[in-house]
């Protein structure tokens, strides 16, 4: 990271601490991972899943960790995602710590609806209702699937709602030939960027983005104590509002954005949803 991002974030490091000494960080999305594993292969799935190792993450610890944000910002709405959610053998535990966590106000969980629910997340499902709701992607690889997956939920009177492939179409977000694009060109990208809202934990690291999780793995662009919080290093409850604050800051673009086209209305390189890779 270059010298004057540093400077730009410790600057707004210490004005955090003074702004966020006695109130909530405001999260409008806050997505939380699951895991890394993924029953479809998407090509250009802006998760990278395809191209990260396989792994379910420890239940336990997210939500030890989830809670520990949810302690110190204010979230609009919680989404649990993946790779696939219902990989998680232990999908129902979480559903129901989100019921009883009375700091989350609205949640949802985004499928691709190729594992059907067993009895014991369709009843924590259910539990949810009035503040949970399901949605369902369907591409033309898992079509019927997911239909079947809507129509089952929807039977049981979940709150669910079905994304169907063909109205809609994907930004393309790795760089075209895997170049990386100059600070002048990802500031530009960041700025017009709508993702940088989705502010996303995975294995006990917070990002402003979900790219954030994967770019080390995937691209090689080392994490760092300014854009990825680890949340449990930080005890003083100001400390961790001020650095979440910062990392989440929308005038600076991240290190992993270098290899980001953006979602934006300017990236023009658009795909059909869920074409599913030929190679492993
Ligand atoms: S269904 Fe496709 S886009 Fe969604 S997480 Fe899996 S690989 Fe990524
Ligand atoms: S430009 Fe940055 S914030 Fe936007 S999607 Fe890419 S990595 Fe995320």
């Amino acid at each position: 990271m270059d010298y004057e991002k540093i400077s730009f974030y410790e600057e707004i490091l210490k004005q955090y601490r003074i702004m966020y000494a006695d109130k909530d960080v405001p999260l409008s999305y806050f997505e939380i991972w699951t895991g890394q594993c993924c029953t479809l292969r998407c090509r250009d799935c802006c998760h990278l899943i395809p191209k990260v190792k396989q792994r379910i993450y420890d239940i336990e610890a997210l939500i030890e960790d989830y809670t520990r944000v949810a302690d110190v910002c204010d979230i609009e709405c919680l989404s649990i995602v993946g790779g696939e959610p219902f990989t998680h053998p232990e999908l129902a535990k979480l559903l129901r710590s989100v019921k009883d966590n009375q700091r989350i106000k609205s949640a949802k969980i985004i499928t691709n609806g190729t594992i059907k629910p067993n009895p014991d997340i369709i009843a924590a499902l259910k539990e949810l209702k009035g503040k949970f709701e399901v949605h369902v992607d369907g591409y033309r690889i898992n079509e019927k699937k997911a239909f079947d997956f809507f129509e089952l939920l929807e039977n049981e009177g979940i709150p669910v709602q079905l994304s169907n492939y063909k109205a809609w179409k994907w930004k393309r977000l790795d760089p075209p030939d895997g170049v990386t694009f100059t600070p002048e060109q990802t500031k530009r990208n960041f700025e017009y960027c709508w993702d940088k809202k989705c502010v996303s934990l995975a294995e006990g690291i917070l990002h402003s983005c979900f790219r954030g999780i994967v770019s080390e793995e995937v691209y090689g662009l080392p994490m760092n104590d300014y854009e990825d919080i680890r949340i449990n290093s930080y005890d003083d409850p100001i400390e961790l509002r001020a650095r979440i604050a910062t990392a989440i800051h929308r005038n600076m673009y991240k290190e992993y954005c270098l290899k980001c086209s953006g979602m934006s209305r300017y990236n023009y390189d658009e795909v059909e949803p869920g074409i599913q890779m030929t190679t492993r």
